[in-house]
């Protein structure tokens, strides 16, 4: 029996189900993860969507459409793979078999996310032999200006300082937690154009629901095992929150939507009444409006996670 957080189609969405969902090491330890995910989740979509879907020849032609697609996951392939490495750290320094196991799971989950999104270059029509140069081209400057200082910060945490629970802080609230309401927007908005790109989005958030929720529950015990270590991890949210308002995400994330609406507007007839959220058509919202939700979703889930992780003291 695959767990309803862990099943293609009665899983909730990532916003959701990272609010409602309560697991813990215990429960999503390796043997979990056999079977929910290779055996559950993504059984039958190797490339993290139904093989059947192919990509609409509109996405591989030049354009706006494309080049929004191609700046997405080029970038989201890159921070995949920096998260890949990073945890990688986790599983060295984790206090116990369930999390250790746990951390080894999210290390192949992650290590996956950055092929699928790099792989879905190739389905737009990047030659692979031209696929670094893209990635490079399309989003090199957004990787320099935002992963790069938050993948400096992670790296002192979790390899130079081995501070397990800082990095698992880190990880849940600054890093992912404020990543993926952008993921939840892109399989939203993809849906009606690249259905492909919008399953590859849905298994990744299926996937984000257990780092979210599990990460919470491994901080939580911790600090309930050593309330000494709140203050410091209290001071950590600090840095990385700081870090968040210095770092330019806001207009990465408009930019990407803005130029996402001139091929939205050009191919306006594909995505015909699909709402976008339930009564809002998608053809309807501006970049603004899209950008603004995805920032809400991301406020509404960190208060979540924080109260829960007994932290709520850095809101
Ligand atoms: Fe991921
Ligand atoms: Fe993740």
């Amino acid at each position: 029996m695959i767990p309803l957080e862990a099943d293609w189609d009665r899983a909730p969405s990532l916003v959701d189900g990272a609010m409602s969902v309560e697991l813990t090491p215990q429960q999503a330890n390796l043997r979990y993860w056999l079977s929910s995910v290779p055996q559950g989740t993504l059984l039958g979509r190797p490339d993290g969507h139904d093989p059947a879907l192919t990509v609409p020849e509109f996405m591989r032609s030049p354009g706006p459409l494309r080049d929004a697609l191609i700046a997405e996951y080029a970038f989201r392939s890159v921070a995949e793979e920096k998260a890949t490495r990073a945890l990688s750290y986790l599983v060295a320094i984790a206090p116990d078999t369930d999390t250790m196991e746990f951390y080894a799971t999210q290390v192949l989950d992650e290590a996956r996310h950055a092929m699928v999104f790099r792989n879905h270059l190739l389905s737009l029509g990047v030659l692979a032999e031209n696929l670094w140069q893209a990635i490079e081209k399309f989003a090199g400057a957004d990787v320099h200006a935002v992963l790069d200082p938050l993948e400096e910060l992670g790296l002192e945490v979790m390899r130079d300082d081995a501070d397990f629970l800082g990095g698992v802080v880190m990880m849940t609230i600054i890093i992912e937690g404020a990543l993926a309401p952008a993921a939840e927007l892109s399989e939203r908005k993809w849906r009606p154009l690249d259905p492909a790109a919008a399953e590859i989005d849905r298994g990744a958030g299926i996937d984000e629901i257990r780092h979210l929720t599990v990460g919470a529950a491994v901080a939580k015990q911790y600090l309930e095992a050593h309330p000494g270590e709140k203050d410091r991890v209290l001071e950590l949210i600090g840095r990385g929150m700081h870090l968040w308002t210095v770092l330019p995400v806001h207009d990465l994330v408009l930019r990407r939507e803005v130029l996402f609406q001139r091929g939205l507007e050009q191919h306006a007839h594909v995505v015909g009444d699909y709402e976008i959220w339930p009564g809002r058509r998608l053809v309807d919202t501006t970049p603004e409006e899209r950008a603004a939700t995805a920032d809400e979703w991301s406020t509404e889930m960190k208060a979540s996670r924080l109260t829960y992780i007994g932290l709520e003291d850095a809101l």
